[in-house]
């Protein structure tokens, strides 16, 4: 209502950034390339978009933000749609990988900056925009860094657009370096002083110090709500349970806890909550991921407690194998975390680490990640020279001819390197290479309504299956094991859940039966549409083949053959192409089951070893049939001779 609406604008007044605006504006109108820095919440991110529409840039283009994560990019399009008064998805809309909420009305634009990635396949100069800001920019994401350089090359195919780059740490040299020397603008922020502490812990105890030390923040110290970085969903569910068990044994003599857990996967309509203030008398633990540490501001909390972890993306361009990893964080990290407990008043941050011990800064995603999708992505962007792109920091030339052997393995690019049909249809598919390979080679199997169901059901980011509580885990483990039959593999029994569940017409209850988890579900179904979309772009027919399960895996097999493994004495497997020992995970169906000799799987996950997470039946006729070229890597190495030479 009206009253609503007002108080967001007093709210708006009362940000650190509000007293810059002017400034702010008349420095955008000045200079095309423009960075800001700020402390988190002093309003970038919510404001300057807005600032922007006021002073009439939307009268010439759309105004685009991206941002590293999706909730962030949900979030603050929510909150901006709020402070505007007008409906999301309208004036202000976000748009994520498999979710677009904008519509034609749409002058302010959130994305994740792959989709920004994206948009630029379709429209190369961006022509329906009039500022771009690449936001959160010190997250150095890889979609990040390669907008970077083709943003700066946009800028001088068109004069007329403006561009901002805003990151919350002082990296902005290096960014106003790479921008050819860009205009710098420093928002003052408030900062409270932190107070830090330091507790002892062993890394295996990390979790259970945690919660012990949100018990004993909750016991000793004054109201205020309370953050703790955890790694990720796994985690703070697990740590959300521990609260609550403890909670217990508290019984009614203490105040009480409002627990909310903020992830990327977190259902839409559970991520307000975290922002909702606690009830007078009430403590709110945000149990949160690296989300919190820059890209969403929580108010009101006081204080932090931060293990010193997070999870990364690992790659190792030597062996190919790429993996989520627990890492500790860096300084720069560990300043911004405890930087949160400061934003309202003085803070104190409870550190479970040395902070001696950490790296200054955390390595680019570039210098660290698997290269082949932006690879394949500048390949159809017409960028053919892939080792001499404008990177910010290079990544390493084995990354980058990983990249494109992989890519020369799987079809998209010819021997000289150039993307083909296949590599151009592969692009159409906003997944990563190996995915849409799996998906286009479908045609050839008849089977692609089988695959982009498999498609959907390992794209919707979270889990299938439930897991209960322990007294339950044996019937949940039951159900699972239905869909199992024949022993037929990850992928197979995916495919069976879809289609169990829409046999029974989509029904929660049935999945509620089933230990299955509906809102994946209802994901995986909204995912599929879209992959049927896109397949019908392209050409492809939708056909079934369900009786041929043969079929299904090769057309699996077709996409991921580089993950094949094969059976070693032990029970462990060992890769077929670059032999490194791999387990199945406990997570599969297959694990503990007689074991197959051939496996195929679809990404590795590494803890205490390397698991293989979704794995399938396979044969090695199959391997010879689908990649006779796999091995002939003699052509991409020659052009790449070439091309350093000229
Ligand atoms: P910055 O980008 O500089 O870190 P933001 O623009 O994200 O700052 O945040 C400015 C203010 O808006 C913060 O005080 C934050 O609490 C508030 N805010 C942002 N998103 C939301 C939201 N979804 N709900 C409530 N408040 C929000
Ligand atoms: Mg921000």
């Amino acid at each position: 209502g009206y009253d609503e609406r007002r108080v967001a604008k007093d709210d708006r007044k009362m940000l650190p950034i509000y007293a810059y605006r002017d400034e702010l504006l008349k420095l955008v109108e000045e200079n095309q390339v423009l960075v800001i820095v700020g402390e988190t919440g002093s309003g970038k991110t919510t404001q300057i978009p807005q600032y922007l529409q006021e002073a009439g840039y939307t009268k010439r283009g759309k105004i685009g933000c991206t941002q590293p994560r999706r909730v962030a990019a949900m979030s603050v399009a929510s909150r901006v749609a709020q402070e505007l008064g007008v409906k999301l998805g309208h004036q202000v809309g976000y748009s994520i990988r498999f979710e677009d909420c904008t519509s034609e009305k749409t002058v302010i634009k959130y994305m994740t900056d792959g989709m920004l990635l994206r948009e630029l396949l379709i429209e190369p100069k961006l022509d329906s925009y009039s500022v771009i800001i690449v936001d959160e920019a010190h997250e150095r994401t890889l979609s990040t860094d390669i907008l970077f350089g083709l943003v700066k090359d946009l800028a001088k195919a068109r004069p007329d657009l403006r561009l901002i780059i805003s990151s919350a740490t002082l990296e902005a040299k290096k960014f106003s370096e790479y921008f050819d020397s860009a205009r710098i603008y420093m928002i003052p922020g408030r900062r409270y002083p932190v107070e830090k502490l330091f507790q002892r812990c062993p890394e295996p105890a990390r979790l259970e110090t945690a919660v012990r030390t949100v018990f004993q923040i909750h016991q000793r110290e004054p109201l205020g709500d309370v953050l703790v970085f955890l790694t990720g969903q796994e985690e703070i569910e697990t740590a959300e349970t521990k609260l609550k068990e403890r909670m217990k044994d508290l019984g009614s003599k203490s105040s009480e806890i409002i627990i909310c857990p903020i992830y990327s996967n977190l259902p839409t309509e559970l991520q307000a909550k975290v922002f909702d203030p606690a009830p007078k008398g009430t403590r709110k633990v945000v149990l949160a991921t690296n989300i919190a540490e820059t890209s969403l501001t929580i108010e009101g909390i006081r204080y932090v407690v931060d293990p010193g972890y997070c999870k990364i993306n690992s790659y190792n361009p030597k062996t190919g194998m790429e993996s989520l990893l627990e890492t500790p964080i860096s300084k720069a990290s560990a300043e911004q975390r405890a930087g949160r407990s400061g934003r309202t008043g003085p803070g104190k941050c409870f550190r479970l680490y040395n902070v001696k011990d950490l790296e200054p800064t955390t390595i680019p995603e570039v210098q660290r990640a698997n290269l082949a999708s932006v690879v394949l992505t500048l390949k159809s962007l017409g960028i053919d020279d892939v080792f001499n792109f404008d990177f910010m920091d290079p990544p390493p030339e084995k990354s980058l001819m990983k990249a494109l052997e992989l890519l020369y393995a799987l079809g998209a690019l010819d021997g000289k390197s150039d993307i083909t049909k296949l590599g151009e249809r592969m692009v159409e598919f906003p997944v990563d290479p190996m995915l849409s390979k799996m998906i286009v080679g479908s045609e050839k199997y008849k089977c692609s309504a089988e695959v982009i169901t498999i498609a959907a059901m390992l794209s919707t980011g979270s889990s299938i299956f439930y897991r209960p509580s322990r007294n339950q885990q044996y019937l949940a483990d039951n159900a699972r094991m239905s869909f199992y039959t024949d022993n037929a593999g990850d992928h197979i029994a995916l495919l069976r859940v879809y289609n169990s569940w829409k046999e029974m017409n989509y029904s929660s209850q049935w999945c509620y039966e089933n230990y299955i988890q509906s809102k994946s579900m209802r994901r995986a179904r909204d995912i599929r549409e879209q992959l049927a979309g896109l397949l019908k772009r392209i050409g492809v027919e939708l056909t079934s083949n369900s009786e041929d399960l043969d079929a299904v895996k090769k057309a699996i097999l077709a996409g991921f053959f580089p993950h094949s493994a094969k059976l070693q004495k032990d029970g462990s497997y060992r890769r077929v192409r670059e032999p490194q020992t791999v387990y199945v995970h406990p997570s599969s169906g297959l694990f503990g089951a007689s074991p197959k000799k051939w496996l195929v799987y679809h990404e590795l996950v590494l803890t205490t070893k390397e698991y293989m997470r979704h794995t399938t039946e396979m044969k090695p006729e199959w391997l010879v049939e689908i990649a006779p070229h796999y091995y002939k890597l003699k052509d991409i190495e020659e052009t790449r001779t070439k091309k350093n030479q000229s």
